[in-house]
């Protein structure tokens, strides 16, 4: 069973699919591997995305996998303060809930579509060496193992990756930087389902609980807290289900799905290539720090990772390439990535009544006018303590 291909992608999850679509699209010969015996299955995630970053993937919006559209969100303070913002200042978890796992699939169909190999139930075990050089992965398939050669192996095998640590890259995540996440899908419940809900504070140490409405009354509610904040994972489930307990149009619904997860909170890794081996997505810790989301920067950095690894074959020497990915994604994306992780740092300390404040200032501005310099202002004519928890930063 041994292959020679040019790219081999490890994980089909959105940035693998992506990152085999555009290097099919590029002329390379690849080869996407899914240790899953279905693609998208089981869903961990809250299933938000942004509307806009469709169009930069190079995605048309469809019913085929968006199930509900939402046009902003609510963010709430732990007195119940709530500010409504639309769905451009709402970040990049807002605007479509996918159907995940259709999603998934539909990304996988595209990569097929491009002329991509895929093998489902087929894990990679460990990457192939060859003078300092990563040439491929051994893999196995229902008990049979097998080498695939590749020029470039992406790894986009989500959080807890193995091809960046077999490749001597540092994964290493600090507990402060790992949020533990658990999520219910209710039915029956209630609510406006035209916005998504962000609940801030001690219901969610460190992080933030979630309401991403599915149908008029059907949301995924879920919950992420900061792993240097409790005692043990477990205790996600302990804040969820006492927000969902005090929130009358929550408590009436029915749990008909639960997932439990982790994302990272991080700075991006320090360095995403080495030697025949590009990392993509979660597995190169791209997930927004603040947010925990990471379909947006998964799929884009797997299209440039997928880009820029159809060039490898041609090409005698690749390492300018390598270095041509980190360049790109780094442009793209760290200079956001790095400012988020600055807030998350600031805002896994700050206390309720802080939040509250920030919150009362903002949501006195109204939606239309605010940019970072009225939320500057607002928060200084009123609370000028407040703006000392966050000196240097703003
Ligand atoms: C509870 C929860 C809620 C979330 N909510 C949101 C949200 O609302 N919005 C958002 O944008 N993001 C959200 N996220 C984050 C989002 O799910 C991830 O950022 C996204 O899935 C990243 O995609 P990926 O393709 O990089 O990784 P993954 O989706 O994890 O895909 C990796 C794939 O690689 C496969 N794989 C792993 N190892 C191997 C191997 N050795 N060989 C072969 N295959 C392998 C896995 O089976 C998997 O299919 C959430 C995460 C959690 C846990």
């Amino acid at each position: 069973m041994d292959r020679e291909v040019d790219v081999l992608v490890v994980g089909a999850g959105p940035t693998g699919s992506t990152a085999a679509k555009y290097a099919a699209l590029g002329g390379a010969e690849v080869l996407l591997i899914e240790k899953r015996s279905e693609i998208g299955t089981p869903v961990r995630c809250g299933e938000g995305v942004a509307k806009r970053w469709l169009e930069e993937i190079g995605l048309a919006p469809s019913r085929e996998f968006i199930c509900h559209e939402v046009d902003g969100a609510r963010v709430i303070a732990p007195d119940g303060t709530t500010l409504v913002l639309d769905e451009t200042r709402a970040g990049n978890e807002c605007g479509y809930v996918l159907e995940r796992d259709l999603f998934d699939r539909f990304l996988a169909r595209e990569a097929a579509k491009a002329g991509a190999d895929i093998m489902i139930k087929t894990s990679a075990v460990d990457l192939l060496r060859q003078d300092g050089q990563v040439v491929g992965a051994r893999c196995e398939h229902m008990g049979d193992t097998f080498d695939v050669h590749a020029d470039v192996v992406i790894g986009a095998d989500g959080f807890e990756s193995q091809v960046g640590r077999w490749a001597g890259l540092e994964t290493h995540l600090r507990t402060r930087d790992i949020d533990a996440c658990l999520q219910y899908t209710l039915v029956g419940v209630d609510g406006d389902p035209r916005l998504n809900d962000f609940y801030l504070g001690s219901c969610a140490p460190g992080g933030y609980a979630w309401v991403f409405w599915k149908e008029a009354d059907v949301a995924n509610v879920g919950i992420g807290v900061n792993l240097s904040k409790i005692r043990d994972r477990a205790d996600a489930k302990k804040y969820l289900d006492a927000l969902i307990e005090r929130t009358p149009s929550l408590a009436r619904g029915e749990i008909v799905e639960e997932v439990a997860g982790a994302v990272s909170v991080s700075l991006p890794l320090e360095r995403t290539v080495a030697p025949g081996v590009m990392l993509a997505g979660d597995a190169a810790r791209l997930i927004d720090p603040l947010t925990g989301g990471g379909i947006l920067n998964g799929c884009l950095s797997g299209k440039y990772a997928g880009e820029i690894a159809s060039e490898a074959s041609k090409l005698a020497s690749t390492e300018d390439l390598f270095q041509a990915y980190e360049r790109r994604w780094r442009t793209r994306m760290e200079e956001e990535l790095a400012r988020h992780y600055l807030i998350k740092e600031r805002l896994i300390r700050v206390d309720d009544e802080t939040i509250n404040k920030v919150i009362r200032a903002v949501s006195d501005i109204g939606v239309q006018r605010i940019s970072t310099q009225s939320v500057l202002d607002a928060i200084r004519n009123r609370y000028p303590e407040v703006l000392q928890a966050f000196d240097g930063l703003l």
